[in-house]
């Protein structure tokens, strides 16, 4: 490393992505730091489920030990409840001859998760600082990225200059704005969430539950510890009335459906109700000279399907051997490196992207939505299908057919 430079390589945001590429840089000798403008165990609205592919991530980062002796939840796949009532359950271990690196998703809190995650970069050899907000992008005389600007604690601003930096900072990336490179998804619909924690809620089971009505939808898994991550996901039409009192509109969501209400009769709020979005956020390409983004700050996945936590793990797993290819080689490689990461995103990604477009229409139209929920819960090689494709085990191609989303979608409006 030329000896001027802060780091080889800065990643901003040590949450999943960020301290996955930080292990997998750290780990081919590359000197990376992770500035995080938080002190971790921080908390990060999210459902809390991580699909069973995520752990073979963790086991290769060293620190899926360490996260099941805290406890996490066991989930064994996922229950859908479509607006006409019907259910369908989908199982991770089934006989459609896949084998997930476990049989079970983890459901656990981030404020345990994330911390031990970033521990696994650190230990590997990443340097982190915490607290450290990154508020810009530096570039050189060529406009290549050079380097970041940070607010310290005491609210100084410092310059940073690295050979690469690394956007991984979630929704609102602050380099992916500054890069000019993330924009909004005419594709997805825009949503806000609302997520709390509650004790006692009633048949909360080894499936997480997805519940989906007119208006919106709920989902509630057990995240080990007796508490339970309950969250409601409704359209941006509904701001003003969550800005008015998100307690308020949560809790009488929850009381106004007879189904969940009976469910939550003396169960306790353990954490307030808070609230994010809108979440339709993309970027293609994902790279500039210089940088890329990774994680949620280059692509948001609904967190219907679950998949955000195991994209911003594999999607840093993914990027470090062409940042180490573009730092290595020679200066003219670099579009090539970037570029083919961009080619391998897309390959890994591309089929999940459709999937959750289809997803969201289903979501948006519940007609679909009561004829799928029809299908599954008649056939259930179908919905444990789904539920492996959605926790990353299995190849989108197997739903993403004619054949698939036909017997989904429309052959159940023609049987009785
Ligand atoms: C309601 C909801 C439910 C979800 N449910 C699930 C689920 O059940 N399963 C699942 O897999 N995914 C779920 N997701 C998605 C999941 O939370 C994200 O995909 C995941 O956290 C992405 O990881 P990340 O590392 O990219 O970003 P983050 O986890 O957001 O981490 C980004 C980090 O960057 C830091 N940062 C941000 N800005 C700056 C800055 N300017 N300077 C320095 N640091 C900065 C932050 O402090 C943070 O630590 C859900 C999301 C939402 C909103």
């Amino acid at each position: 490393m030329a000896r001027d430079l802060d780091a080889e390589v800065i990643v901003v945001g040590g949450g999943p992505a960020g301290a996955s590429a930080a292990y997998s840089l750290a780990r081919a000798d590359v000197d990376v730091l992770v500035l995080d403008r938080a002190k971790f165990p921080r908390d990060k609205i999210c459902a809390e489920y991580l699909s069973p592919q995520a752990s073979r991530i963790l086991s290769d980062m060293n620190v899926l030990d360490e996260i099941e002796r805290t406890s996490p939840a066991h989930l064994a796949g996922m229950r859908v409840r479509a607006p006409n009532g019907e259910h369908a359950d989908g199982e991770f271990a089934s006989t459609h001859g896949f084998r997930p690196f476990r049989d079970y998703g983890l459901a656990a809190r981030r404020t345990i998760l994330d911390a031990i995650v970033l521990n696994g970069a650190r230990a590997a050899g990443a340097r982190v600082e915490e607290l450290a907000r990154v508020t810009d992008v530096t570039k050189d005389q060529t406009g290549r990225v050079s380097g970041v600007t940070v607010i310290e604690p005491g609210g100084t601003a410092r310059g940073l200059t690295s050979r690469f930096v690394v956007g991984a900072d979630g929704l609102r990336s602050i380099v992916g704005k500054r890069l000019g490179l993330t924009h909004t998804s005419r594709f997805f619909p825009k949503r806000l969430a609302l997520v709390a924690h509650y004790r006692n809620v009633r048949d909360v089971g080894a499936l997480g539950e997805m519940h989906v009505d007119h208006k919106g939808y709920f989902g509630i898994v057990d995240v080990g510890g007796g508490l339970m991550n309950v969250a409601v996901v409704v359209p941006m039409s509904r701001a003003r009335e969550i800005g008015e009192g998100r307690t308020e509109f949560f809790e009488k969501w929850i009381a106004s459906r007879p189904h969940l209400a009976e469910r939550f009769v003396g169960a306790e709020r353990a954490t307030d109700v808070r609230a994010t979005g809108p979440f339709a956020t993309v970027s293609r390409p994902a790279w500039a000279l210089g940088a890329a983004l990774v994680g949620d700050a280059a692509d948001f996945f609904d967190p219907f399907t679950g998949e955000g936590m195991y994209a911003a793990l594999r999607g840093g797993e993914m990027l470090a051997p062409f940042i180490v290819e573009a730092l290595r080689g020679a200066p003219r490689d670099e579009k090539r490196a970037l570029a083919a990461y961009e080619t391998a995103r897309r390959s890994e990604f591309g089929g999940k992207w459709k999937l959750e477009r289809i997803v969201g229409m289903a979501i948006a139209y519940p007609y679909f939505l009561n004829n799928a929920a029809k299908a599954l819960a008649r056939r259930k090689e179908m919905a444990d299908l789904l539920v492996g494709v959605a926790g990353d085990f299995i190849p989108t191609s197997l739903v993403l057919n004619p054949r698939f989303l036909f017997n989904l979608f429309i052959s159940p409006a023609f049987r009785t």
